[in-house]
């Protein structure tokens, strides 16, 4: 620790810090504690046995004739308005939100596709379709059966695609979207003090919240993710641009002992919490949740005073655990327990909490967190750039810990939100860190990323595969693409051939955010102009603090 960053740490909050602490990304982090993943909090989680690995094994080669390649005829172009002749007298309305071609909440036949349902009783359907009514499927079988059960429903094409559950991004931290790239390849002490902590003291806002909210927002959606967990500050604003872009949210406000930037006391930041809870209770899309930073940023009391508030509520906490070898380190010399012991004896784990990470988690741990039934996020990205470690992903499942796939980041930890890539390199590093390229298969990675992540969250009866009664949370990928061609086995081509980009069509409660690669929920050049600007904003202020 330099002097100047602890003079610098001990000003800005003055109180909650001693010497030698750190602050990284808006948080403090105690001296000799490894600095975990750079922005604020969250989650994780699997389900126990996993059977689907063998059922879809078993049906590798069956589904593969499915693909007619031919082109899925183009979707009926949305109603356009004509700049060149206008109306004259007929006052527009406010920025109406493009409108989905197809259909939003209406009945809605997906047909014609190859549907890996992730539903071990109904696995993969060639020449399969799906019936949304309302939010809900409704049904799911053969493509003539449905087609002649359903003929006025309102179609989308599938033939020579991949019909999948969407994606479930158990831990982010989404507005970081706007330092994204800030800082790479530098050692954690230079990017917290030359970057992310001046880039956030001077800028992270309700409105920094909200545009990189927007940001996060399309780029989640264009790489297939139907449901993120997140973790930041004004998550208020984040829950309002996460429903206002048509997804799933499962998202918390942060606690930390240390003035942030929406409160300066927990007392402040737990009042704040329960106005966020109460407003945001029920909805269909948000659930709203409570999200302590980390055992070691947060003290026992206020780790009880955020349980006992989510608790009140029935909200999830979401909680960074054990990321780094120093903060179980740490925790065995201060409180002779490792992370997981400490918070199990302080009475805070449950099946309401995902702990993002859980790579420095030992026998003990495991079964404690299986037996509170409590989800773990497993962060392959983050993990491998910042040099945390390597996550027991076999172990943790065969102790049936519920693990879910995460990104984290996007900034510092891992400068993306694409969950297709996650999968690809989740399950690659668990091969050539054992030595094992049986380690994780890919049948396993896909259902850690979709069906894992619903059971992380205790949400496995509403998303997570495709099936009648869930709520209809789908995406469509491209099949016939020249990096994707032929396919022999379709978890291993979803997870180590296709790519974001392959994501051609999403769909969240029923509604229609993209198709054809066009989001219809969002404005991309107002959020892409934005994010430029604020690029600049974040430049010029880090400016003075790094001039020689
Ligand atoms: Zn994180």
């Amino acid at each position: 620790m330099t002097t100047q960053r602890s003079a610098t740490v001990a000003r800005l909050f003055k109180g909650g810090a001693r010497s030698g602490d750190v602050v990284r990304a808006g948080r403090l982090f105690r001296r000799g504690t490894a600095l975990p993943c750079p922005s604020s909090v969250l989650w994780a989680g699997h389900g126990g046995a996993v059977p689907l690995r063998l059922l879809l094994a078993a049906l590798l080669g069956l589904a593969v004739a499915a693909f007619a390649q031919q082109p899925s005829p183009a979707p009926p172009a949305p109603p356009q308005q004509n700049p060149a002749n206008p109306p004259p007298p007929r006052p527009r309305p406010p920025r109406p939100r493009p409108r989905p071609p197809i259909a939003t909440i209406a009945d809605l036949l997906i047909t014609g596709g190859t549907v890996v349902t992730m539903n071990p009783a109904q696995p993969i359907l060639n020449d399969g379709a799906l019936m949304v009514r309302g939010s809900v499927i409704l049904e799911v079988g053969p493509r003539e059966k449905l087609e002649g059960q359903y003929p006025d429903a309102r179609r989308i094409d599938a033939r020579g695609h991949i019909v999948l559950p969407g994606f479930i991004n158990t831990h982010t931290h989404a507005p970081m979207a706007l330092l994204r790239g800030l800082a790479n390849d530098m050692t954690l002490e230079d990017w917290l003090t030359k970057a992310i902590f001046p880039a956030e003291a001077r800028n992270v806002t309700e409105d920094f919240s909200t545009w990189g909210t927007r940001l996060a927002a399309l780029e989640m959606i264009e790489g297939g993710t139907t449901t993120f967990v997140d973790m930041y500050y004004f998550e208020d604003a984040v829950a309002r641009e996460a429903k206002a872009a048509g997804l799933r949210g499962v998202l918390g406000e942060t606690v930390i002992d240390v003035p942030a930037p929406d409160s300066k006391s927990i007392g402040q930041s737990l009042a704040q919490i329960e106005e966020y809870l109460q407003r945001w209770q029920g909805d269909p899309l948000i659930r709203p949740a409570v999200a302590p930073h980390s055992p070691y940023t947060c003290s026992a009391d206020t780790l009880r005073r955020a349980a006992a508030l989510a608790r009140r509520y029935h909200a999830p906490l979401l909680i960074h655990v054990a990321e780094t070898k120093h903060e179980r380190e740490e925790s065995l010399a201060a409180k002779q327990l490792s992370p997981v012991a400490w918070l199990e004896s302080i009475g805070f784990l449950g099946p309401d909490v995902l702990a993002a990470h859980c790579v420095w988690v030992d026998e003990a741990d495991r079964k404690a967190l299986a037996a509170r039934g409590a989800g773990c996020a497993y962060n392959p990205s983050s993990n491998m750039m910042l040099a945390s470690g390597v996550a027991p992903v076999p172990l943790l499942l065969a102790a049936g810990v519920r693990l879910g796939l995460g990104t984290d980041g996007p900034a510092g930890s891992n400068n993306d939100l694409d969950m297709m890539l996650e999968m690809n390199v989740g399950a690659k590093l668990q091969k050539v860190s054992q030595l094992d390229p049986r380690a994780l298969s890919a049948a396993q990675m896909l259902e850690m990323a979709t069906l894992g992540g619903a059971r992380a969250l205790h949400m496995e009866d509403q998303i997570g595969s495709l099936e009648a009664g869930k709520q209809a949370d789908i995406i469509l990928l491209r099949a016939g693409v020249s990096h994707g061609l032929p396919i022999y086995d379709l978890p291993a081509e979803i997870v180590y051939a296709l790519n974001a980009s392959d994501v051609d069509t999403v769909i969240v409660a029923g509604r229609v955010l993209m198709h054809d690669r066009r989001v219809l929920t969002l404005d991309k050049p107002s959020i892409l102009a934005k994010a430029k600007e604020y690029g600049e904003k974040v430049r010029q202020s880090l400016a003075p603090a790094t001039k020689p």
